[in-house]
């Protein structure tokens, strides 16, 4: 049976695993493993040398996150993908699978806080620079693209406001210009969203958040659409040979892997020579939480929506941003790829009371944990301005769009009146 035909709740599942041959297991098993037999003297060499695909050594492939890969390239209609040790990981090793000294990037502004600072402190140590635009205003991007231009980077959902990306008009861009578009689609978690049906060339999804779903492990993962021509010259890390793997050209030498050059490359010369591996447990706890995502995420969405409503016309809330309320500045282009009215589970909002009335409410919320993260199925709550943002100045803040009022909220999968009520006792 073609997994191809399956639907993304069958998908989330079953793709990626045939039942262990040798043990008839019927889970995933935790593949606990350093290293891999060959079968022959003859095996080995064709593994080493690309002509045949399977296990060498288990910084490289593990035949548990080998099924995490299948089963999130097939739910995100990919190629291929490559599990990291964490998204951030999996964000820097996209990166400079593509881009090397003296190339240039184009990123939105609105990013999670770790790759803001990512792209705009560690990568410049490397050679590698970004010009920042501010989300959906194109004429900027086109702006910014200039010949040292190698990729363009954009959030489906960004911070710290929600805005939702064009993805579309991005992708126009990219083709136009012939780049890359790389989208980290951590925030719109397969069920919500699925770029490479917009044009997408790379997805990436810190596997941490909604992915896992248990708030109980770290790991990201890089998924390649398998539909960029790298032939093009100005790809240098494609086109001349390879020394990071024995001189091959992997825009050329592929064969029938060709359009894998990506993802082959990701794997063979970033995690096998610099090696950022996701350990075969995390892997298995990621399938853990992926089976119910489908299930999940239309929870996660519901019961954000009810808070977002009930903060819109609670009288001591000055502003509130959700990307599924009828009157946010992002519900138009949310809906030009949102079906199904599944617009996740973030919330933000302000209090007339401004900083001061936030602090009051992360200290004196019941249910809410309060802490930095999000995509739990507990609901989580934050306070940027007196934590993950007090480091930057007051104009950075607001540069940023981080308003000192701004509470972030991370609805889980608890009762929907309990975690309004919950609000409810310290929104006073
Ligand atoms: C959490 C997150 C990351 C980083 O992922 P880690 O697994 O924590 O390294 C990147 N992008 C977004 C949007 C995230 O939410």
């Amino acid at each position: 049976m073609s997994e191809k035909n399956y639907r993304y709740e069958t998908l989330a599942i079953h793709a990626g695993q045939i039942p262990d041959p040798a043990t008839q297991a019927r889970a995933v098993p935790v593949y606990r493993t350093t290293a891999f037999n060959f079968k022959s003297a003859k095996h080995g060499a064709d593994l080493f040398a690309l002509k045949e695909s399977g296990n060498i050594y288990a910084r490289l492939m593990n035949p548990t996150n080998d099924v995490l890969e299948k089963r999130l390239a097939a739910i995100e209609g990919g190629a291929a993908a490559l599990s990291l040790s964490s998204g951030t990981a999996a964000i820097a090793f996209a990166i400079t699978n593509i881009l090397k000294q003296g190339d240039e990037l184009v990123s939105a502004n609105n990013l999670y806080g770790g790759t803001y600072t990512q792209f705009a402190s560690i990568l410049p140590a490397w050679g590698i620079t970004t010009k920042f635009t501010k989300v959906n205003d194109f004429a900027a991007v086109e702006e910014a693209i200039n010949e040292k231009t190698r990729a363009i980077y954009v959030e489906t959902i960004g911070n710290p406001k929600l805005d939702f990306a064009d993805i579309d008009e991005y992708s126009k861009i990219a083709k136009k210009h012939h780049l890359p578009l790389i989208v980290d689609s951590t925030f719109t978690p397969p069920g919500i969203f699925k770029p490479i049906e917009h044009g997408a060339n790379i997805v990436i999804h810190s596997l941490s958040k909604w992915i896992g779903g248990h708030g109980a492990g770290i790991g990201g993962i890089v998924i390649d659409a398998g539909n960029f021509d790298w032939t093009d010259k100005k790809f240098d890390l494609y086109n001349k040979p390879d020394g990071g793997y024995h001189g091959l050209r992997f825009a050329h030498d592929l064969g029938d892997l060709n359009p894998l050059a990506f993802i082959l490359r990701l794997r063979t010369v970033g995690l096998r020579n610099v090696g950022p591996t996701l350990a075969p447990d995390a892997a298995w706890i990621f399938l853990q939480g992926l089976q119910s995502l489908p299930l999940r995420i239309e929870r996660h969405s519901q019961n954000a929506l009810k808070v977002a409503q009930y903060l819109e016309s609670h009288p001591k809330v000055a502003w509130v941003r959700y990307p599924g309320l009828k009157n946010d500045p992002s519900y138009e282009i949310a809906n030009k790829y949102i079906k199904g009215g599944l617009y996740g589970g973030m919330v933000v909002f302000g209090l007339k009371g401004g900083y001061d009335a936030a602090v009051k409410v992360v200290d004196n919320i019941s249910l809410f944990s309060n802490l930095a993260n999000v995509g739990d199925s507990k609901s989580l709550i934050l306070h940027p301005a007196s934590t993950s943002h007090s480091q930057l100045s007051d104009e950075e803040q607001l540069s940023s769009g981080l308003t000192k009022d701004l509470i972030r909220l991370s609805i889980g999968l608890e009762n929907s009146d309990d975690i309004i009520e919950a609000l409810d006792e310290v929104l006073i």
